[in-house]
């Protein structure tokens, strides 16, 4: 399936009214300055679990059948937290199966919404073979972070919202990892103003995705420490949905250094007063970096805010770094 059809994303839009937040869309002035056109920022930064996560689980769970018990899935962090949130508004078990490069304050947010999880291997390719287990074995039923059309059509109601208020948009900057943010938001965009573009934006540290788009076919990356943790882990070798989706809708993919994503991180909290993960803000380090030209009204994606305070103090400069250790 290379398209997802509007209806499906306008259906999730219906079933989730009310329990996630239309997020403001808000000018930034000294973007708008720097770029020589209207640039405004989508804060999902401030949804509810702190990233737009919740849209997908949300519909995702909502779409179940309604025997269902107990869900499973692996996570980055942001989805085990709005599924633990969803499962909970439910009634719903849910095990969230994360791998040691979870940042640890993550890794409580979903334990303190009644989740359990399940800390497995290194890498998300890791966590999603225990949640492949449960599925087999307990007869869990999983959720996918991003490869599900009722994932896909929930993310997707960012782009329904992104074009309500601001119909005359030409450019989206989209945070990309496995790509179901930016499937249903080129998705929910195109279908109603095919002449806009839509650009994912990832970092250089282990983007599975733009590997994939580069080798034609879903392709393993080795997952390393980065700042944009959230956008970390692959893109699951037998992709379904999302690659078909990112291959036929997005209009390009850039990546980002670690300078430039704490740049990111910086600005934001700076310049727009907003907290932002890594991840969250790299619409915005690609716009600092001159990755992107835009020609028209552009909105950033501030895609999540959890960051680890101690780490978003030493971005923002807040406080020096911790000194490094003397050398005897
Ligand atoms: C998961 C996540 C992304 C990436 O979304 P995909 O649908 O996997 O591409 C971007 N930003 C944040 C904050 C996330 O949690």
């Amino acid at each position: 399936m290379s398209q997802l059809p509007l209806a499906e994303i306008e259906a999730a839009s219906r079933r989730i009214a009310g329990r996630v937040v239309h997020t403001p869309l808000v000018h930034s002035p000294t973007l708008s300055q720097r770029c020589g056109v209207p640039v405004y920022l989508k804060l999902e930064n401030r949804q509810t679990t702190g990233s737009f996560k919740i849209r997908g689980a949300l519909n995702a769970v909502s779409s179940l059948p309604a025997k269902t018990r107990a869900l499973a899935a692996a996570s980055s962090g942001n989805h085990g937290r709005a599924l633990a949130h969803a499962a909970a508004a439910v009634g719903m078990r849910a095990i969230v199966c994360a791998s040691r490069l979870v940042p640890a304050h993550k890794i409580e947010a979903i334990r303190a919404l009644g989740a359990e999880v399940r800390i497995a291997g290194r890498s998300q390719d890791d966590a999603q073979e225990e949640v492949d287990r449960l599925v087999r074995e307990e007869g869990l039923t999983s959720v996918s972070p991003f490869d599900d059309p009722f994932v896909i059509a929930g993310q997707g109601t960012v782009g329904l919202e992104i074009l309500g208020d601001l119909p005359q948009v030409e450019l989206v900057l989209v945070p990309l990892s496995g790509g179901g943010l930016a499937s249903g938001v080129a998705a929910a965009i195109k279908a109603q103003r095919p002449s806009a573009c839509i650009i994912g934006v990832s970092m250089e540290r282990g983007a599975a995705m733009y590997a994939s788009l580069k080798a034609g076919a879903p392709v393993e990356v080795e997952e390393l420490e980065t700042l944009a943790d959230c956008l970390g882990g692959g893109i699951g070798l037998g992709n379904r949905h999302t690659f078909a989706m990112v291959k036929s809708l997005l209009d390009d993919v850039v990546l980002l250094s670690e300078a430039e994503i704490g740049a990111a991180v910086r600005h934001a909290f700076v310049e727009e007063g907003e907290i932002v993960e890594g991840g969250g803000g790299v619409g915005i380090g690609a716009l600092l970096a001159g990755k992107v030209a835009p020609h028209g009204p552009t909105v950033v994606v501030l895609s999540g805010g959890n960051v680890d305070p101690s780490l978003h103090r030493q971005l923002v400069g807040a406080v020096p770094a911790a000194p490094r250790e003397q050398a005897s």
